[in-house]
């Protein structure tokens, strides 16, 4: 099974990623943790990656464009993955679809996470992150046990600067610019199952295994209808 789950910064992908690959026991790819291991495991895209990371820049599409390809690639996501942060613009789905139609199969649905402005706004103004071990708490969904506290390392907890409401809404809009011609894309090739994912994270990811445990082409033949 091969998922791509597409949503707005604070809609629930990395934490859906997480427990539908616990659960369905597939390769969790995260642009984020693809990014950190190869700056840590010094491998030739680290290296290029790194300098934009340290003069604080963004980390060009085409470069997140080969790690993800490179990943693809290994042997472990043969019998699938759930990709979480990507493709984050149109000409990055087009990049992944010239890969996958390399390979054998390139049947793949994408989950487009669709939460309204003022959950996001809820969800990110919450977040609080340990400035030590990078853990990621919620004021509300994840409290800490002891007040600005990490539990892992007891170092304090603060605010990314990204995660104050006056900037969310920034945000959300330089998402919305991007991604909206990716569901788009998505949507057109029959490969977008739209979901509400306002509720808490357990209902939405009981949502996705119902509608996962359809066969593929079953699957494929409802949305046709639709
Ligand atoms: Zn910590």
């Amino acid at each position: 099974m091969k998922l791509v789950l597409l949503g707005a910064p604070g809609a629930g992908k990395g934490t859906q990623a997480k427990s539908l690959s616990k659960e369905l026991k597939l390769a969790h790819i995260s642009t984020g943790d693809l990014l950190r291991v190869a700056i840590k495991e010094n491998t030739p895209l680290g290296q290029e990656a790194k300098k934009y990371v340290e003069s604080g820049e963004l980390v060009p599409d085409h470069l997140v464009t080969k790690m993800v390809i490179e990943r693809l690639s290994r042997e472990d996501v043969s019998e699938g993955f759930i990709l979480d942060g990507f493709p984050r613009n149109r000409q990055q789905a087009v990049e992944l679809d010239d890969f996958l139609s390399t390979k054998s199969t390139c049947n793949y649905f994408a989950f487009y996470l669709d939460a309204s402005e003022k959950t996001l706004i809820k969800r990110l103004s919450g977040r609080r992150i340990c400035g030590m071990c990078q853990a990621v708490y919620h004021l509300v969904n994840f409290p800490p046990k002891e007040d600005m506290v990490c539990d892992h390392c007891q170092s304090e907890l603060y605010q990314r600067p990204d995660d104050k409401e006056e900037t969310i809404k920034n945000r959300l809009a330089v998402y919305n610019r991007q991604t909206a011609p990716v569901v788009e894309y998505y949507s057109k090739q029959n490969r977008l199952i739209h979901l509400k994912a306002d509720a808490e994270a357990s209902l939405v990811l009981d949502e996705m295994l119902k509608i996962l445990a359809t066969p593929f082409t079953l699957l494929k033949e409802q949305k046709k209808k639709v």
